[in-house]
């Protein structure tokens, strides 16, 4: 058995990065293991699995960083709100990180929040750097940054080969969202 934690990257343009980490989440649970999800970036669309966290606590807790803030800040300047939840959401991401009290910290479309200027390279860097070493990170979004995947023990890249969305097929409840 393997105890030492691992830094695990879900990148690529095909469908699956969020669902394998959520299916990683449902397999740790049976060893009751604790999760910690952290999203960072503030969607409109309501997910399925924000729904399950609440089914599946007290071991997997999730966190939706944006939906604190609707309404909270002003909404004029859209890029300025979505810095300001990524720049939440890395401290929130720290703290849990380092809190113990975890046993798996899944950082969900981390890799777009970088490439979108949102937060920086380092800041994601030092999070990997610093966390416990028995802890398991997991890092989802397309784009890695190469200093990720360097850093990381495991990476996966879904490749599309096929999606509905091709032929106009609109998103489906409980498969995309
Ligand atoms: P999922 O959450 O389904 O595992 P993902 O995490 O790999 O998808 P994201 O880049 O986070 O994909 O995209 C979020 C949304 O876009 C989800 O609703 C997802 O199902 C959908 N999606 C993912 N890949 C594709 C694709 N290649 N073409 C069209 N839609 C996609
Ligand atoms: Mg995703």
């Amino acid at each position: 058995m393997n105890n030492s934690g691992l830094t695990i990257v879900y990148t690529g343009n095909g469908k699956g990065k969020t669902t394998a980490a959520l299916g990683i989440v449902l397999r740790a649970i049976g060893y009751d293991k604790k999760i910690c999800m952290i999203q960072f970036i503030k969607g409109s669309w309501h997910y399925g699995e924000m729904n399950s966290s609440k089914k599946l606590e007290p071991n997997f807790e999730m966190i939706s960083v944006g939906k604190g803030f609707v309404g909270i800040i002003d909404d004029k300047s859209p890029l300025e709100e979505h810095k300001k939840i990524a720049k939440e959401a890395i401290k929130i991401s720290s703290n849990k990180i380092q809190s113990g009290k975890y046993d798996i910290v899944i950082l969900d479309e981390v890799n777009y929040a970088i490439n979108l200027n949102l937060i920086t390279l380092e800041e994601v860097l030092n999070l990997i750097k610093s966390k416990p070493s028995s802890l398991d990170l997991i890092l989802t979004g397309n784009y890695a940054k190469k200093e990720i995947i360097d850093l990381a023990d495991l990476v996966t890249e879904m490749k599309e080969i096929k999606h509905p969305f091709q032929e106009g097929k609109k998103a489906k409840k409980g498969i995309d969202f």
